[in-house]
C-alpha cells in the first residue's frame, strides 16, 4: 500500500511532496492528488480504451478483444489501472466511469462488422447500485451490438457480496443474452460453489498460472488442467490469459483452453491501430 501510495506521488508527477516532511503526509497528499486526477479524467472525457486481442486457441485467428480502461497523469505517464480503479471505486465514480466505457466500448464494436466479441471488466462495486442492469441494457440498445457479442468479466470478490442480489443482475444479464465471463481464475477465494451458482459462460485462468508453466511447469500444468476439467463439466469455456510463448500457447490448446490471450498476440492498443495489426501467427 504504501508502495502504491508513492507510485502515485510519482505517477502524478507530484515527487516534489516531499516536502511536506513525513511519509504518511507524503502519501495522503499523492492519495489526494490521485483521487483529483480521476475526477478530472471523468468530467473531461480524458480515460481512453486500449483493446487487447483474444484469439482462437487452434487457429490462432481473432474471435475478440478485450476493452482496458487507460488514464495517464498530468504529466502524461501511465497510470496503471491496478491503482486508479480501486481509487475510483472508493470514490464512489465506478459505476459512471464504467458506464461510460460500456457506451463506448459497445458503439465502437457495433461498427466493426466481423462479428468478433467485446469483452468488458466490471468492478463488484458496480453491482451495487442497482443501475447496471439498465446500463448494459442501454448500451446495447444505444449502439446497436448484438448482446451475443458482449462478455462482461466479473472477479471473484464480487461473490463476497450480498449474493441474492448479484445473482439476480446476473440472470437478468444472462436473459438479454449478455455472456458472463469469471476473471483471474484461481487468485481469489475460487469456490465452486460460485461457478455452480452465477452460471458463468467461461472461466478465464488467471495468467499467474500461465507463466508458472515456465518455472514450474509439473504443478502448473496439472492445475490448469483440472479447471480445464472443471469448467468444461460445468458447461464453461476456458480462456487462458498472460500467454508469453508459443510453448504456453501450444500446451495450453492441447489442455482445452479454446481462447487464448497475451502478449504473444498483441498488446492492448488503440482501436485506431486495428487495421494495422497483423496478429496472425
Ligand atoms: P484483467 O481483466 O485480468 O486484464 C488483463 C490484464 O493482463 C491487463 O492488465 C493486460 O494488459 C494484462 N496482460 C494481458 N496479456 C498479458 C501478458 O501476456 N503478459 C502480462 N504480463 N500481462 C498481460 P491491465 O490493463 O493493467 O489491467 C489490470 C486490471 O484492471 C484488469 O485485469 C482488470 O481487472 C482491471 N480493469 C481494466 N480495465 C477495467 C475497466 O474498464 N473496469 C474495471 N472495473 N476494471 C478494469
Ligand atoms: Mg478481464
Ligand atoms: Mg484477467
Ligand atoms: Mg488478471
Amino acid at each position: 500500500q504504501a508502495d502504491a501510495a508513492l507510485y502515485h506521488a510519482k505517477a502524478a508527477g507530484r515527487s516534489d511532496l516531499a516536502v511536506y516532511g513525513s511519509e504518511m503526509g507524503e502519501r495522503m497528499a499523492a492519495r489526494r492528488a490521485l483521487e483529483a486526477r480521476v475526477r478530472a479524467a471523468l468530467e473531461r472525457k480524458e480515460f481512453e480504451i486500449h483493446y487487447q486481442p483474444l484469439v482462437d486457441g487452434v487457429t490462432h485467428g481473432i474471435v475478440g478483444y478485450e476493452a482496458l480502461l487507460r488514464l495517464r497523469s498530468d504529466a502524461g505517464d501511465p497510470i496503471p489501472p491496478a491503482i486508479f480503479i480501486p481509487v475510483a471505486e472508493e470514490l464512489g465514480l465506478i459505476s459512471e466511469i464504467g458506464a461510460w466505457v460500456l457506451r463506448t466500448a459497445t458503439a465502437a464494436f457495433a461498427a466493426i462488422e466481423d462479428g468478433c466479441t467485446l469483452s468488458v471488466n466490471l468492478s463488484a462495486v458496480q453491482f451495487e447500485d442497482g443501475a447496471l442492469v439498465p446500463t448494459v441494457r442501454a448500451a446495447l440498445h444505444e449502439s446497436g451490438l448484438p448482446a451475443q457479442r458482449l462478455e462482461l468479466e466479473i472477479t471473484e470478490s464480487l461473490l463476497l457480496g450480498d449474493s441474492r442480489s448479484v445473482e439476480m443482475q446476473i440472470d437478468a444479464l444472462k436473459e438479454m443474452g449478455v455472456g458472463i465471463a469469471m476473471d483471474d481464475f484461481g487468485t481469489g477465494f475460487s469456490s465452486l460453489s460460485y461457478l455452480w451458482k452465477y452460471g458463468f459462460d467461461r472461466i478465464k485462468i488467471d495468467r499467474s498460472f500461465v507463466g508458472a508453466l515456465d518455472e514450474n511447469p509439473e504443478r502448473a500444468r496439472d492445475i490448469i488442467e483440472t479447471t480445464v476439467l472443471l469448467g468444461q463439466r460445468l458447461g464453461m469455456k476456458i480462456t487462458a490469459e498472460g500467454v508469453e510463448t508459443a510453448e504456453q500457447s501450444a500446451l495450453l490448446t492441447q489442455l482445452g483452453c479454446d481462447v487464448l490471450q497475451g502478449y504473444l498476440y498483441g498488446r492492448p492498443g488503440p482501436i485506431a491501430d486495428f487495421h494495422r495489426r497483423d496478429f496472425g501467427t
